[in-house]
């Protein structure tokens, strides 16, 4: 066992604070990561507030990791000391089940084990990025091409993947018309891969406030969804829409943009309900789908390509101290952030 520094949410919604936990010691197939910056996510916000299922506290958030590989167990054949790591959403899964055997570890039919508000199959809490370190079996840790500073490189561990994920299995590429639903923490990384897959890219957002920001980014058009003549001019356009917005949205609008055999995957997950009209998929043999993060292999593929065509988060960094976290959380749910926050926790004393 060793002992961490961490950021750690006391008790429900409480603020944060700087305090300890234990790493288990490292395991024959483990790694220890000196952790250098982990991401904000917006489910951190959700889970540290208790918004979800009853969470597990003190809570340390943090599923966007990127570190060092600091030491390894005996066993370990994937990592060696000094390469440049990564930790995304979970941590563990059962390995068995055709879901794991299939390399869609986060589909786990007996529950992967979450990075923090979690247990371990032993039952022992889990702990996340918003640490000095933490100790991960090899076969759930990434590696991080050479190519990505590892500041920009965090967030593609849940933002990047739940967006790579989609556009992959959907087909995202040249010939094909792709929208993004929000240019927030995901929709930034979901535009920037979408054009490296050489889709074209339209930005669907609120207003044209980002619009600059969207096209720098790689989008080929940028179109406000509070324009009504927006879902006129645009209808029957798309091959596929990911929407990742966390917000209740008239799916049926939506739905009319997507042509033939389109297919509109949410990845942003709104409290309540939405509804929409079977007809609006019956009449050009459309989808309506979901999508969640993505499996070990398809998340190192997500790497790999990030690296290859220069892609990092438009991040913001953040010193390791309470108050900061605490403010950052208010700008995240304020949406005044471009695009991710990173907390620079190497920097953390202890
Ligand atoms: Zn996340
Ligand atoms: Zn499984």
């Amino acid at each position: 066992m060793s002992t961490t520094a961490t950021l750690s949410v006391p008790t429900p919604s409480a603020a944060f604070e700087t305090s300890t936990v234990e790493r288990r010691a490292v395991g024959e197939h483990d790694v220890l990561i000196d952790i250098a910056y982990s991401g904000i996510c917006h489910s951190d916000i959700h889970q540290a507030r208790n918004e979800w299922a009853e969470g597990i506290f003190p809570m340390v958030p943090g599923h966007e990791i990127a570190g060092t590989v600091a030491e390894v167990g005996p066993g370990v054949t994937k990592y060696a000391v000094g390469d440049r790591v990564g930790v995304g959403c979970f941590v563990d899964s059962c390995r068995e089940c055709e879901n794991c055997r299939a390399g869609e570890e986060q589909y786990c039919l007996k529950g992967e084990v979450p990075t923090y508000n979690g247990k371990d199959y032993d039952g022992v809490e889990t702990y996340g990025g918003y640490s000095k370190q933490i100790v991960v079996h090899e076969d759930y840790t990434l590696g991080i091409p050479e190519g990505i500073e590892l500041d920009v490189a965090a967030p593609l561990l849940c933002a990047g993947i739940t967006t790579y994920s989609p556009l992959h299995h959907w087909g995202a590429g040249p010939g094909k018309k792709v929208a993004i639903v929000g240019m927030g923490g995901l929709g930034h990384l979901g535009v920037k891969i979408a054009a490296a897959m050489g889709a074209e890219v339209t930005v669907l957002s609120q207003s044209l406030k980002k619009e600059e920001d969207g096209r720098r980014l790689g989008a080929d058009h940028y179109a406000a969804t509070s324009d009504p003549e927006t879902f006129e001019s645009l209808a029957g356009t798309f091959d596929l829409i990911v929407n990742t917005v966390a917000a209740t949205l008239p799916v049926d609008k939506y739905l009319s943009l997507l042509r033939l055999d389109g297919a509109m995957v949410n990845v942003g997950i709104p409290a309540d309900a939405d509804t929409y009209h079977a007809f609006s998929l019956a009449g050009m043999r459309r989808s309506l789908a979901g999508s969640k993060i993505g499996g070990i292999r398809e998340t190192q593929e997500m790497l790999d390509f990030c690296a290859e065509h220069g892609i990092g988060a438009e991040v913001e960094v953040l010193a390791p101290e309470p108050a900061v976290i605490d403010e950052a959380y208010e700008r995240v749910v304020g949406s005044d952030v471009r695009y991710r926050f990173v907390i620079d926790v190497a920097a953390l004393e202890g």
